[in-house]
């Protein structure tokens, strides 16, 4: 009998999962809930469990997920990205049982997953980060040392959930006054939202780069970075655009942020794939801010520039396999760029459209193209899940080429029915400064030109609905 492995995941990190799976020759085991029920991972798994009708509370479900694992006689999990990937209490849960977690210990997802644990852990290391605060206080004692904070090194401030993850639970406090009026809000979403209650205090970077750098592990302690990510283009706090490398830091600035983020994986003892991010400062001076305890969304543009499958390569950790490359043999060339294709409305406050049914799909291909998705012409996006319908991520030679291959997909992408973020990221594609290289975290802020387009304008548009009319007219001919 082959080995299985179980996917606790959907959408496109799922397929994305279970093609390193298959690629091993083991069998991939899918789950999922009902409004996942014409999800494509089912369909491409070797097997696939029905955890319940969801939504989401059955992916959340430790137990569920376990028992469905040993029912399969998967011997290990992966976790994927967002739902149980960094909950500690699932890989304990995992280890328990008997079962492989691919990813690193409970111990380090515990210690990480917790921002003022890991800013602790990285201090004692020599890591450089901003100035913050422990846990805070409830009631007035807290706000007080809050208070005592924002004196010192002055407005604005960062207010953040300790347990805090996906761009959420983070605000920027202007005032003392607006401290005041956020604090007890803050204890109370954090608790809601991350069912933990403690919040701290960063000093604002203010404008900076995101930058971040990704990391494998093996259990012997062998640790090699894939260089550097530039995140920077975000909304919300959540990013959009991901870049390998980080080009406009030097090539001395993007050895030394790697090197240092190797050091902050030893620190930690890390096991398995993971990412160290930090801000940027505009001086050339850089700030520990958090690391990943699991596969990341972008992590494509690292593996196009380095040849590493970074999925393979978690699964081969895992299994007790030893990392078979040295830092030397790590080889980054070209420029790579991940643009979230989300169904959601830019213009709109990039508010979700799911609910919406994709009636035309149709993608680019060619040279330096890869796509990573799990939608196909007819899928209804169920309304529950996150709005990310497929990554579009381009390689080239140098950074023009890139954009030009990147603008050539996007023309010939046709995705009709919700909206999508293509013609926002037409838009900056043609941007003076994201053509230049000049972008931080405060890019969509300063440039709200690049939501100035016409809906349904392009030619690629009309041809959709055209099609989509055929579609519905039962003569679809038209081939993708
Ligand atoms: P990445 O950091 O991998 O680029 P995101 O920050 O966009 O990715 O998060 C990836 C997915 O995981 C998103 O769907 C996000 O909502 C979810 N996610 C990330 N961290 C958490 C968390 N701590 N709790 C719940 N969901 C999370
Ligand atoms: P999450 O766990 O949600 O990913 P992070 O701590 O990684 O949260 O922060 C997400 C984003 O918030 C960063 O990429 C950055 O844009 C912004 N941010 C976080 N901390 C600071 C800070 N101290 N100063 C300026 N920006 C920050
Ligand atoms: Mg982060």
């Amino acid at each position: 009998m082959k080995t299985k492995i179980l996917v606790a995941n959907r959408g496109e990190i799922a397929i994305r999962i279970i093609r390193a799976i298959q690629e091993l020759n083991y069998e991939a085991v899918a789950i999922y809930e009902t409004p996942d029920k014409d999800s494509k991972h089912i369909r491409i798994a070797d097997e696939a469990i029905w955890l319940g009708d969801g939504p989401r509370c059955d992916y959340l479900n430790i137990d569920k997920v376990i028992n469905a694992t040993i029912k399969s006689g998967a011997v290990a999990i992966h976790p994927g990205y967002g739902f149980l990937a960094e909950n500690a209490d699932f890989a304990r849960a995992c280890e328990d049982a008997g079962i492989i977690f691919i990813g690193p210990s409970s111990d380090a997802i515990d210690k990480l997953g917790n921002k003022v644990m890991a800013r602790t852990i990285m201090a004692e290391a020599g890591i450089p980060m901003v100035p913050g605060t422990q846990n805070l206080k409830a009631g007035e004692e807290g706000l007080e040392e809050a208070r005592e904070f924002g004196r010192k090194y002055g407005y604005p401030i960062m207010l953040k959930a300790t347990s805090g993850g996906g761009g959420r639970g983070i605000r920027r406090v202007e005032t003392e006054k607006e401290l005041g009026e956020q604090y007890e809000i803050a204890r109370a979403e954090s608790q809601a939202a991350f069912n933990d209650d403690s919040v701290y205090l960063e000093k604002v970077v203010v404008n900076p780069k995101h930058i971040e750098v990704q990391i494998i592990a093996d259990s012997t302690g062998h640790t090699v970075h894939l260089g550097t990510r530039d995140c920077s283009i975000q909304r919300r706090n959540q990013k959009l655009v991901e870049i390998a490398p980080a080009f406009q830091l030097t090539p001395e600035q993007q050895e030394d942020i790697s090197q240092t983020a190797v050091q902050a994986a030893k620190a930690a003892n890390y096991f398995n794939a993971g990412t160290v991010e930090f801000l940027f400062d505009s001086d050339g001076s850089y700030y520990f801010m958090e690391i990943n305890t699991r596969i990341q969304v972008e992590h494509t543009v690292s593996e196009m520039i380095t040849g590493i499958d970074i999925v393979r390569t978690q699964i081969k950790l895992a299994l007790g396999k030893e990392l078979l490359f040295g830092q030397d043999e790590v080889q980054l060339r070209g420029h790579a760029v991940e643009l979230r294709i989300n169904a959601e409305d830019p213009k709109n406050n990039f508010m979700p459209e799911g609910g919406k049914t994709v009636r035309v799909y149709r993608s680019p291909g060619g040279y330096g193209v890869r796509l990573d998705g799990f939608c196909y012409q007819g899928y209804t996006i169920p309304q529950v899940y996150d709005s990310l319908l497929v990554k579009l991520t381009v390689f080239g030679w140098s950074w023009h080429e890139t954009v030009d291959r990147l603008r050539r997909c996007l023309n010939n992408f046709v995705i009709s029915g919700p909206k999508t973020t293509i013609p926002f990221f037409l838009n900056l594609l043609d941007e003076p400064d994201f053509q230049a290289g000049n972008f931080d975290t405060s890019f969509l802020d300063t440039h709200d030109n690049l939501l100035n387009y016409e809906e349904d304008a392009s030619e690629v548009n009309k041809l959709a609905r055209l099609i989509a009319e055929i579609h519905q007219k039962g003569e679809n001919t038209y081939a993708a």
